[in-house]
């Protein structure tokens, strides 16, 4: 579909102070580092990877809850961190959020209608009877009653508060929704069932998704692409298809695998530190996952090149060429 998100060359970098025994360090951490992608009008993109990768970072400086060091992000053509009064309320209708935890992000205190119409209430000029009607609408569409707009959140399932925490982020009818691990504190049958509800929604009103999950096979089928990344940068950007037929950065398949095998050379006996994500203080130089990655050689000590891949996607590796799997030749980074 057209172009609703455009990220490009995104960087954000925190100064940080302190270290251990009084020792005086300081330092940036490059939690997000020249990244680019961009989310279609009714796609889905989801972001992968372990804590610490960015992914979360990458969140908040969508949902203006950071300004990017360099880089831009645009939502419809528009540079969402250059945005005057009217483009900020413009900004908060286009753009909602689903959080991990529904507990966390509903108020105990607030009858489920009110928490469900907070946003509308907020943006938007409506009547009472207008938001009530909107509302119900809502409750409609996750696969709620009306009736229980009554009710208080403690009345509900962690997988009903999750739908309420949906209506409540849709109601604004959203362009794009940021999904930040959205079942990951479901139960394993309450996941299905709410990923089912996205991909259902999505369908009905051609909304975008930012997913951010830790794990590969739960974004599997709401994904349209799949960026994974490592230590603030994307390793592997690819269709859906293309990603869970043909997994190629190594990072990618030893997500797929839940293993993260040691560098030979950095095994020790009785020791598994050599499989701890570095500090994003002091990544790798070269390709940063060479401390952890099966296939690493002296060659790794540089950095990859990022080769383009069959649907637009890309692979930063040195075990594919510039040329492999592409007429378009190396894409910079
Ligand atoms: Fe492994 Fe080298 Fe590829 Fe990095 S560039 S993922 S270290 S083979």
């Amino acid at each position: 579909g057209s172009t609703l998100v455009e990220v490009e060359d995104l960087s954000k970098h925190f100064r940080v102070t302190g270290g251990p025994l009084g020792v005086r360090t300081a330092g940036h951490v490059r939690a997000v580092d020249g990244v680019s992608f961009r989310i279609g009008a009714g796609e889905t993109l989801a972001l992968v990877g372990e804590s610490g990768c960015g992914k979360t970072t990458i969140s908040r400086l969508m949902l203006r809850l950071e300004t990017p060091t360099t880089g831009a992000i645009t939502l419809a053509g528009r540079d969402v961190h250059r945005l005057d009064r009217a483009g900020v309320r413009w900004f908060r209708r286009k753009v909602q959020a689903v959080f991990q935890d529904p507990w966390a992000s509903l108020s105990p205190r607030m009858r489920v209608g009110d928490i469900i119409a907070e946003p509308l209430v907020v943006n938007e000029r409506l009547s009472r009877t207008r938001v009530r009607l909107r509302v119900a609408d809502m409750m409609g569409l996750v696969g709620l009653q009306p009736w229980q707009a009554r009710l208080f959140p403690h009345e509900f399932s962690g997988g009903q508060r999750q739908r309420i925490a949906l209506a409540s982020a849709l109601i604004t009818e959203p362009d794009l929704v940021v999904l930040d691990e959205p079942v990951s504190a479901l139960d394993v049958s309450v996941q299905a069932q709410v990923m089912n509800l996205l991909k259902d929604i999505q369908r009905e009103r051609g909304t975008s998704f930012l997913l951010i999950s830790h794990d590969l096979a739960s974004v599997r089928y709401i994904a349209h692409q799949v960026a994974v990344m490592y230590l603030g940068e994307i390793v592997e950007q690819a269709t859906a298809d293309e990603i869970y037929e043909r997994p190629r950065h190594p990072y990618t398949r030893a997500l797929f695998d839940a293993i993260l095998p040691a560098h030979p050379d950095d095994r020790r006996p009785g020791s598994d530190a050599a499989d701890e994500v570095p500090s994003p203080l002091n990544p790798p130089s070269g390709c940063r996952f060479r401390t952890r990655c099966p296939h690493a050689t002296d060659v790794c000590g540089h950095a990859p090149p990022r080769t383009a891949l069959p649907g637009g996607g890309s692979v930063a590796c040195h075990l594919y060429p510039a040329t492999a799997g592409s007429t378009k030749g190396p894409v910079r980074q």
